[in-house]
């Protein structure tokens, strides 16, 4: 094995199956990053918390996050892949974070502010420590890249901040600033082609659906807002089952959509046709490999498990540096 070149750190919420958002935007990333970086991923409940207040399906949507992801291509022989609960440490490692965070800063981020809109009767204190609980988690891997979607962008920003402010306050060299790194489509908008897509906002295409369900989510997709009837030209431009396309779909079909939509050549209904025929034939391999995965929960638990204990002992190591430099008696 080649020797690798930093570490990486993600974390993804088990509140639901995975979409397309999820996919094109972070977990193509921490596939790929395995070549390169010694990987961290972990399946991250405690923040689940923060949003979920029915906790029922918790267990059962961690372990599809699992299967999402080792379906995905995580490699668990060479990747460390856990559940965030299942390494104590981070909650200490937030605590101690939390002294050097100001309140105000929390308040401001607009992630905070999207949140406290969205479940204005469950303005939880977990919520406003969100990314407390996410820095924790970057930094108690000592994370050199994080890779997730743009959305994260203030999350990963603070985290560099805490960073230093640990550092200055605690004269100390312990915690080292991680870098964002996004894919080529940081932001996928959901199938009302306006917002983010996101499980909270119920605009998702589900990766591990059927195909016919997968159908029928891609036939619901708003196209150009412009194009009223079959007969008026579109703009793909502006189309966000063309930008999915783009993704998706062998070059000579985009190119050909690309011409024809523009002179109402081809209608938005035999767009999405191809654009979900194309989705279902990506999605294949991954279906497969899941369906396999699935009759193996043994398997799969172990896995977490192995993870976090793998996990547990890289987090003490940063915690003992961490309780020295705070000269915690
Ligand atoms: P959700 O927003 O659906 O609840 P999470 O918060 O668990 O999903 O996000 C998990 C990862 O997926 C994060 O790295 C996040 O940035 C990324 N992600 C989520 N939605 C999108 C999207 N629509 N486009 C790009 N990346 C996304």
């Amino acid at each position: 094995m080649t020797p690798k070149i930093g570490r990486v750190f993600s974390g993804i919420r088990p509140t639901g199956h995975s979409h397309l958002g999820n996919y094109l935007g972070a977990i193509k990333n921490y596939v790929a990053l395995q070549d390169e970086y010694e990987c961290v991923y972990c399946i991250v409940d405690l923040h689940a918390l923060t949003t979920v207040e029915d906790t029922l399906d918790l267990r059962q949507n961690t372990y599809e996050m699992a299967l999402d992801l080792l379906a995905a291509g995580i490699r668990p022989e060479e990747t460390i892949l856990f559940v965030q609960s299942h390494v104590p440490q981070v909650t200490e490692l937030h605590t101690i974070l939390s002294m050097v965070t100001p309140l105000g800063k929390l308040t401001d981020l607009p992630t905070f502010k999207e949140k406290a809109r969205q479940q204005p009767h469950n303005i939880n204190y977990g919520l406003v420590g969100y990314p407390v609980l996410m820095a924790a988690d970057i930094v108690l891997y000592k994370s050199d890249v994080v890779p997730v979607g743009v959305d994260q962008a203030p999350h990963i920003e603070f985290t560099r901040e805490v960073v230093r402010s640990f550092n200055y306050r605690y004269n100390a060299n312990v915690l080292i600033e991680p870098q964002m790194k996004n894919t080529e489509t940081p932001k996928v908008l959901g199938i009302d082609g306006k917002e983010k897509m996101s499980k909270s906002l119920a605009n998702q295409i589900e990766i591990a659906a059927t195909p016919e369900a997968t159908r029928q989510r891609v036939m619901m997709m708003v196209t150009d807002p412009q194009r009223v009837k079959r007969t008026d030209p579109g703009n793909p431009d502006i189309c966000n089952v063309f930008s999915l396309h783009k993704i998706i779909t062998p070059a000579g079909d985009v190119a050909m959509i690309n011409i024809e939509c523009r002179r109402a050549g081809i209608g938005c209904v035999d767009c999405k046709k191809l654009f979900a025929g194309n989705l279902n034939k990506a999605l294949e391999p991954f279906r497969a490999k899941r369906g396999e995965l699935a009759a193996k929960p043994a398997h799969v638990h172990a896995v977490l498990e192995d993870g976090a204990a793998r996990a547990r002992a890289i987090a003490e190591k940063t915690m003992v540096e961490v309780r020295e430099a705070v000269q915690l008696p």
